[in-house]
């Protein structure tokens, strides 16, 4: 009899993003000429740019001629593509890489949710509340919570709650953990930490030998001077944490798929005698079993986002979205709305009116505005009594949103 991975059966399901789809065809079956705007999913819209297209391209017409085809390429990606990253987005910060510290990968989603692969099943995992589901779904499938709690938690997992009393900015956790998730810029909440801030968190994790999973996603999206783009930037972590970058929201890669991660020769693990291990070994054994790299033509279009015109599209694009975020964070403050993030994020976190629940904000917000959002309570138990709003969606879109929820809430 083949048995199942029990551990599946804990998860309650995908809940927000079916629960959001279903009450929003009720709504459109309801009100057929309602014109629904969309800032709920975490999604882009601007198309990939012309230097990326053209290098695309190109790469595929070289795997169309028998002279420059490629069959498998390495596993951990293509040295073209890991230099750029080492040149272009690590060195400007002081931060030195080798080529075999990069791993280049379909996705941030994929790599945050493998990782745990090499960890060991007894670790305590930290994760910030509320949360990219993903982190905590991944550690449930993998054993290392236990059930799932009339508090809508997970047993076992250590969660860090950040709200308006910390300013969204996790405490450090009273009871020892092993493995720690922290995402900034955040998503749900578009907050950022100072270098400071962060620093406690690389110590911390020196002091107790723990590790950081990073997950900068975010990191293009930073405007402000003194916010760290890289955990790297900070003294001391390169012994003790793995950073995740993607493509997906910098460059418009969500539907071409390619991303990177960082294991520094230093980070370690131990086994149950104390010894230390490499995770960068670990990691490449993992990958070269499990993985067969990111396609040729979508690391060449990769590689082209660092070439001057890469560059000044993929700005031009992040400007865009800034500007939307601009446009839905002081929409909201002067609707009278308390709102978090939209300033180094593409994510506006605001504050229910009144103390009513994220779902029924939700609901409010729907049928008056016909704005679709996601409701914080989605994301985590302190989510509840929060909202996410999307900088993604098109100006036009953003700006009747907003008109709509000053003349209509
Ligand atoms: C969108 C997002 C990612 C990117 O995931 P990909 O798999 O690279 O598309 C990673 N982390 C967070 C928190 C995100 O919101």
């Amino acid at each position: 009899m083949v048995l199942i991975n029990e551990n599946y059966l804990k998860l309650p399901g995908s809940y927000l993003f079916s629960e959001i789809a279903r009450r929003v065809n009720q709504f459109k079956a309801e009100n057929a000429d309602a014109d629904i705007i969309r800032l709920g999913i975490g999604d882009v819209t601007r198309p990939l740019s012309p230097a990326i297209v053209d290098a695309m391209k190109a790469a595929v017409d070289e795997m169309g001629r028998a002279e420059s085809f490629r069959g498998y390429g390495p596993e951990q990606g293509y040295e073209f593509l890991s230099e750029k990253i080492i040149e272009n987005d690590y060195k400007p910060l002081g931060v030195e890489l080798n080529t075999d510290e990069v791993f280049i990968s379909d996705g941030a989603k994929t790599d945050t949710a493998n990782f745990p692969d090499i960890l060991g099943v007894t670790n305590i995992i930290a994760v910030t509340d509320p949360v990219y589901p993903v982190y905590v779904d991944s550690n449930v499938m993998a054993g290392r919570t236990g059930a799932f709690n009339a508090k809508g938690q997970f047993d076992g997992i250590v969660y860090l709650p950040c709200t308006e009393e910390n300013g969204m900015k996790p405490q450090l956790p009273t009871t020892k953990v092993d493995m720690i998730y922290l995402c900034f810029p955040n998503n749900p909440t578009g907050m950022t930490l100072t270098k400071d801030e962060l620093k406690q968190w690389v110590d911390y994790a020196r002091d107790n030998k723990a590790l950081i999973l990073f997950d900068a996603a975010y990191e293009a999206f930073i405007q402000e001077e003194n916010i760290p783009r890289s955990i790297y930037e900070i003294e001391g972590a390169r012994e003790v944490a793995v950073e995740f970058r993607s493509y997906s929201k910098t460059a418009g890669f969500t539907g071409t798929r390619c991303a990177y991660t960082v294991v520094p020769k230093e980070v370690k693990a131990y086994d149950s005698q104390g010894n230390a291990h490499s995770l960068n070994s670990f990691w490449l054994r993992r990958q070269t079993t499990k993985f067969n790299g990111v396609s040729y033509p979508v690391q060449a279009a990769a590689a082209a986002i660092y070439s001057e015109a890469g560059q000044k599209e993929i700005q031009a694009n992040i400007r865009y979205y800034m500007d939307n975020a601009t446009i839905i964070r002081e929409g909201l403050i002067n609707a009278g709305y308390k709102v978090f993030g939209g300033v180094n994020a593409p994510y506006i976190w605001l504050k229910t009116p009144d103390n009513v629940s994220s779902w029924d904000f939700f609901d409010t917000l729907l049928n008056q505005a016909n704005v679709v959002g996601t409701p914080g309570a989605g994301f985590g138990a302190s989510g509840e009594g929060y909202f996410r709003l999307t900088a993604f969606g098109t100006r036009e879109n953003t700006e009747k949103a907003l008109e709509r929820i000053r003349t209509r809430m």
